[in-house]
Formats: structure tokens, C-alpha cells, sequence
């Protein structure tokens, strides 16, 4: 039995929560179990629920279509809610400061969903500082949903503004230079519009956006939400009155996230802060060797801390990539185990290559997401890679952290 089965908004309802992160990261969403005398939280795979009253159901289903609140009493249909993935909403609002959270099938069907979401009211126009994720890129530039992108840096996002802008969207620190942003300066350059902070590298054991203004809070949580590199997810915090809004764009669109995956995701948001904070001190040592290496010319590691490791060597890049051994060489981040990849070839192959140089996207950039192996075997295994590419003579000058 499951309660929130019953009264699916009924712990989004809760006070604000006076509970520290660590807390809430291994509690929420789960705060209802005890009293049903379980521990572990169950999976609701049902895509339809039984109802004898169909004219209940039809109250419910306009209050749906009214608002977009969860309709009170049992769930109707899988693509209008779902309890176990409700449980993932709830704790990851609670985590990141937001009166409610919803869910999607993957990072992008969460972006489309905002976009749709502002593009419905004909506030189609946004406003974008590079870099961004390669394909949150792509999706602007190419207008593929009918909004149209002006990219700006962030002093001139006031001035790029116009009547018909719905959105102001940016990351900090930014895949997959690490470039960060200082919210509250952006959020007062946007005025009216509602700023969407791309939350994904920092998560919110780093940094809380709302708290600095931003209105929506965009989250890969195929990335260290669900932390194992085994769900693709994609979630959007943000006030109850724009969460009513997305549900309604996922109900209508479909992009719902699998029961399955909610279940993982509440599993992998316990297990959070920790796994952020440990993978952070791995990356903090790992950046300061890389810096201090000869043969990288060049580290950005974000002032907020994390466990991402943006740098750049004076030879090959390839080289590095095809040399390491216990690092695993592919695209994704925010997994247990560490990850280097070559954004200039994967992860922004598809952004235009003018616009990935001016983005600070070189094409010697290689992007470390930092696991939680021992250091020192992560040092030995990239040391060895190293060796591949060597010092090219002349380069002998120490690498440098640089705060983008
Ligand atoms: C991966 C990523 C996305 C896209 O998420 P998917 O879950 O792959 O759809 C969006 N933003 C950032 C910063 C990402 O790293």
C-alpha cells in the first residue's frame, strides 16, 4: 500500500523543511513509509488505475486540464502521474529549494517541455548564454520546437530582451568549459523574464538557484541525480504554477519518465551528498596535479568546487582519450566511476564549430567527469595517458587553474 497513491500531492503540501540537505536527501519522498510499515519505497509500474466512478474521474481530469495539479485521489492514467516517480519530485523540490519538481524522460525532453511550455502563451523568443550543453545548444539554434534563440554574454542580456522573450537560459558552471556565472547578477539582467539555471554540474549539494532568483531550475538527471550512469532522466524545479504547466505539456507530449527510473533516481538522491562532496575532493586534487603538469597547458576548475575538470593539453588531445585505463573514455558525467571525454568531438560535435571556438569549446578542451576511485590509482592512470602526448618542445611552461 502506498499512500501517496491516495494523496499524490499531499507531500508536496509539507511546510518548508527545516532539515539539513543530507536529511532531506535521504528522507524525502520517503517521509510516508514508516506508517506503512515499509522501509523501502515501492514501485508502482500500473499505466492505468481502476475507477468505478467515472464522473469523478472526469472532475478530476478537467481539474487537470485547469490547472495542471496532480489530481487529488488515486492516479488516473501512467502519462498523467505516477506515485514512485512522484516521490522522486517531491525529494528532488525539496533538495533544490522549489515548491515542486516534475519529471521526464531524459534531460531534453525536459528542456522541451519548458520551451513548449513559454512558446504556449507566444513568448517564443530566448535569450541564451554559451556554452551551454551541446544539444540544449542545438535544439535553440535550430528552432526545432519554433523558438528563436539570440546568444548573448551575460552584460548584454537586458539589451537582447524584447516583448516577446519567455525565457533567459543559462549554465554555471557550463558544460563543458566550466564557465560560471553569477546568478544573481543574471537574474537582475533579466528583469521580468524568468530565468531556467541549468543546475546539472553543481546539483544543489553546490548550489541552490532559486536562492539567487532563478525561476526554473533544469536538471540531466541521467547525470549525479541518478549517479550510476544506469537511468535516463530529466527533471525541471520550479514554482507550483509553472509545474502545473509542464505537467500539462508532459501529459499532452508524453515524455514521461518510467516508474523504474523514479525509483533509481530516489535511491541515487540519498546517496548525493555524499558521493558530490567525495568526487569533489578527487577533482580538487586531480586539478591541482593536472596544473601543476607540464604537459597540460591549461585547467578550469570552477570556484563552487565539483567533480568536474575541464582542461586542455599542449599535444593531442586523441592521445589522452585512447591512453587512459581505468578511466573510462565516454561522453556522460555525474557517475560513480570517472569519465573523460572530448567535447569538441562528442558531446558538442554538433554545435557549429565558430560558435563552439567563441564559446571557449577549443579543440584541445578535454572534460574529466571525476569518480570515486582511489586518487592516486585516477592520478597513475591519467599520468600514464599523459605520457602519450608528451611535452612538445616549448610548452614547458606550467599549466594554470584558471577561474573562467
Ligand atoms: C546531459 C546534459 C543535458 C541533457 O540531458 P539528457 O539527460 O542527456 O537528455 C542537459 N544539460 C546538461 C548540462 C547536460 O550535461
Amino acid at each position: 500500500m502506498d499512500s501517496t497513491r491516495a494523496l499524490p500531492g499531499s507531500t508536496r503540501a509539507l511546510p518548508a523543511s527545516t532539515r539539513a540537505l543530507a536529511t532531506e536527501a535521504v528522507h524525502a519522498g520517503r517521509d510516508d513509509l514508516a506508517r506503512q510499515g515499509l522501509h523501502a519505497a515501492p514501485i508502482d509500474l500500473s499505466t492505468t488505475y481502476p475507477s468505478y466512478d467515472s464522473r469523478g474521474e472526469a472532475a478530476r481530469i478537467d481539474a487537470f486540464a485547469t490547472t495542471g495539479a496532480e489530481p487529488e485521489g488515486p492516479p488516473v492514467y501512467g502519462r498523467l502521474g505516477n506515485p514512485t516517480v512522484a516521490r522522486f519530485e517531491t525529494a528532488l523540490a525539496r533538495l533544490e529549494g522549489t515548491e515542486s519538481a516534475v519529471a521526464f524522460a531524459s534531460g531534453m525532453a525536459a528542456l522541451t517541455a519548458v520551451l513548449l511550455v513559454r512558446a504556449s502563451t507566444g513568448l517564443r523568443h530566448v535569450v541564451a548564454v554559451r556554452p551551454l550543453y551541446g544539444c540544449s545548444d542545438h535544439l535553440l539554434t535550430a528552432g526545432l520546437l519554433g523558438s528563436e534563440v539570440t546568444w548573448t554574454d551575460p552584460a548584454g542580456i537586458t539589451d537582447a530582451l524584447r516583448p516577446d522573450t519567455g525565457l533567459v537560459m543559462v549554465e554555471s558552471p557550463a558544460n563543458p568549459t566550466l564557465a560560471e556565472l553569477d546568478l544573481r547578477a543574471v537574474v537582475h539582467a533579466c528583469g521580468s523574464v524568468p530565468l531556467l539555471a541549468d543546475n546539472t554540474f553543481a546539483t544543489p549539494v553546490l548550489q541552490r538557484p532559486v536562492e539567487q532568483g532563478a525561476r526554473l531550475v533544469l536538471h540531466s538527471a541521467t547525470k549525479y541525480l541518478g549517479g550510476h550512469g544506469d537511468v535516463m532522466a530529466g527533471v525541471v524545479a520550479c514554482d507550483e504554477e509553472l509545474a502545473g504547466q509542464l505537467r500539462q505539456v508532459r501529459f499532452a507530449t508524453g515524455g514521461v519518465l518510467h516508474p523504474l527510473a523514479g525509483y533509481l533516481l530516489l535511491r541515487g538522491l540519498a546517496t548525493l551528498p555524499v558521493r558530490v562532496r567525495a568526487a569533489s575532493a578527487n577533482a580538487a586534487e586531480l586539478a591541482g596535479r593536472l596544473a601543476a603538469d607540464p604537459r597540460v597547458t591549461r585547467v578550469h576548475y570552477p570556484r563552487i568546487g565539483g567533480a568536474m575538470i575541464a582542461f586542455e593539453v599542449a599535444g593531442d588531445p586523441h592521445e589522452v582519450i585512447a591512453g587512459v585505463r581505468l578511466v573510462t573514455p565516454a561522453v556522460s558525467l555525474g557517475s560513480v566511476d570517472t569519465l573523460i571525454q572530448h567535447p569538441a568531438s562528442i558531446s558538442h560535435r554538433i554545435v557549429d564549430a565558430d560558435d563552439r571556438r567563441t564559446a571557449g569549446v577549443s579543440d584541445r578542451l578535454l572534460r574529466l567527469s571525476v569518480g570515486l576511485e582511489d586518487v592516486e590509482d585516477l592520478w597513475a592512470d591519467l599520468d600514464n595517458a599523459l605520457g602519450r602526448v608528451g611535452v612538445p618542445p616549448g610548452a614547458r611552461e606550467l599549466g594554470r587553474v584558471s577561474a573562467p
